[in-house]
C-alpha cells in the first residue's frame, strides 16, 4: 500500500454498497436522454413528495442561512402525536441508514456478534463489519427470514439482531405471531432492530409500538423512513423508535444538525397529507397486481411482495438488467445479494410499469 496513513484494518475488506443507478449516470454512460429513462431501482415514490410538502419546502428555502433546529422540535412533536408516543421515544437520522450506524456506534465492535438473515438489506452487514463485529448470517427459508433459526443463532456474544419486515430485496413479510414470538424470546441484552421501512404500505400491519410505550421491550428499536411512501428519499430522513433510555444513548451519537431544515418542513407537512399517502398506496397496490399478472403471463417466478417492489427470476439477471438499461429502464441486479438469476424493480406509475414489462418482454425474446 502506498498510503502512508493506515486506515483501520476492517476497511480493507469492507464491501461497498451498490445503490440503484442514478438516471443521469445511465444517460451519460449509454448516450441516452435522461428524460427518456425511468428509474425503478430504489423503491422511491413514483408520485413524488406530497404537494403540501413541496409548498412547505419552498418556504423553508428562504431561511437556509440559518442552521436547522438541531432537535427538530416541531417535526418530532407531530410525529410523536401521530404515533401516540412522546418525542423522547424518537431519534431522527439522515435516512434510516444513519440509525443503523447509530446502532453500530452504540452496540457493535470486535467481539460483538451481529445476527442477520440471508438476503437481508445490505447495509446491516456492512455497518456490522465497519464496526469490527462478526456477522452471523442465518439461511433464509423460501427467501424469507427464518425467525426461529435466527433465534437459535443468538449466542452470548450476540449484541444486535436485524429483521426487516417487509424485507428488502425480497418483499417478504413475516407472520405477526412469528414476529411477536421472536421479540418475546430474544434475550433482553440483545438489541432487536425491526426495520419497518415499508410499514406504511401494509394493509393490516402488526403494531409493535404499544410494546415500546408500555416499557415492555427496552431492547427493541423500530426504524421507519420518509424515503419510501413519503417520497422524500433525496432529502434523507429516517427515524428510530424505542425506549427513551435507549433513545438517549443513540442521541449522544447523533451529530447536532443531521436533519436539514428543508426536510424538517417537508416531513412535517407530508405527515398530514393523508390524501397523498392514500393515492400512493392505491397506485402501489394496483402496480403490484399488474406486475403479478404480467410476470405470470410471461411465465416468470416472482416473490409476492408486501412492499413497493417485486423480485422476479429472469434467468441471467446481469444480462437482463443491462439490456433493460439500454431500453431506458433502470432496475436492480441482484448478484450482490447472491441472487444472480433475479432482478428487483420498484412499482412506478401505470405508464412506467407498462414500459418496464414491455421492455422485459422484449429482452426475454432477444
Ligand atoms: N431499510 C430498508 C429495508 C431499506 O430498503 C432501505 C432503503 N432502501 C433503508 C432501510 C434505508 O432507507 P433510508 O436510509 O433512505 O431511510
Amino acid at each position: 500500500m502506498s498510503l502512508s496513513v493506515k486506515p483501520n484494518p476492517q476497511l480493507a475488506k469492507l464491501p461497498v454498497y451498490q445503490p440503484g443507478r442514478p438516471t443521469e449516470e445511465v444517460a451519460r454512460e449509454l448516450g441516452l436522454n435522461a428524460k427518456d429513462i425511468i428509474k425503478l431501482a430504489s423503491n422511491e415514490n413514483p408520485l413524488g413528495p406530497s404537494p403540501k410538502a413541496m409548498t412547505a419546502m419552498r418556504d423553508a428555502i428562504d431561511h437556509l442561512h440559518l442552521y436547522p433546529d438541531g432537535n427538530a422540535f416541531y417535526l418530532k412533536r407531530r410525529l410523536a402525536d401521530k404515533l401516540e408516543l412522546t418525542p423522547g421515544h424518537l431519534v431522527l437520522g439522515n435516512g434510516s441508514n444513519e440509525i443503523i450506524e447509530f446502532a453500530g456506534h452504540a452496540f457493535m465492535g470486535p467481539g460483538a456478534d451481529v445476527v442477520v438473515s440471508q438476503y437481508c438489506f445490505a447495509i446491516y452487514p456492512i455497518v456490522g463489519q465497519l464496526f469490527g463485529s462478526n456477522i452471523i448470517t442465518v439461511p433464509a427459508r423460501d427467501l424469507a427470514h427464518d425467525l426461529d433459526a435466527m433465534l437459535r443463532a443468538i449466542t452470548p456474544a450476540t449484541r444486535v439482531v436485524f429483521v426487516a419486515n417487509p424485507n428488502n430485496p425480497t418483499g417478504t413479510l413475516a407472520a405477526p405471531e412469528a414476529v411477536e414470538r421472536f421479540i418475546e424470546q430474544v434475550p433482553a441484552n440483545v438489541l432487536v432492530v425491526m426495520d419497518e421501512a415499508y410499514f406504511e404500505f401494509l394493509e393490516n400491519p402488526l403494531d409493535l409500538l404499544p410494546r415500546i410505550c408500555a416499557g415492555r421491550n427496552t431492547n427493541l428499536l423500530i426504524m421507519r423512513t420518509f424515503s419510501k411512501i413519503f417520497g422524500l428519499a433525496g432529502l434523507r430522513l429516517g427515524y428510530g423508535i424505542g425506549n427513551p433510555e435507549l433513545i438517549s444513548a443513540l442521541e449522544k451519537i447523533r451529530q447536532p444538525f443531521n436533519i436539514n431544515s428543508i426536510v424538517q418542513a417537508g416531513a412535517l407537512a407530508a405527515l398530514d397529507d393523508e390524501d397523498h399517502l392514500e393515492k400512493t398506496r392505491s397506485n402501489n397496490s394496483a402496480g403490484l397486481d399488474y406486475f403479478n399478472g404480467e410476470l405470470s403471463r410471461l411465465g416468470l417466478e416472482y416473490v409476492p411482495s408486501s412492499a413497493n417492489f417485486v423480485l422476479a427470476k429472469v434467468g441471467d439477471g446481469a444480462r437482463v438488467f443491462s439490456e433493460l438499461q439500454k431500453r431506458g429502464v433502470i432496475t436492480r441486479p441482484m448478484a450482490g445479494y447472491q441472487l444472480p438469476e433475479w432482478i428487483r424493480f420498484s412499482v412506478g406509475t401505470d405508464a412506467e410499469n407498462q414500459r418496464c414489462i414491455a421492455a422485459l418482454e422484449d429482452v426475454l425474446k432477444s
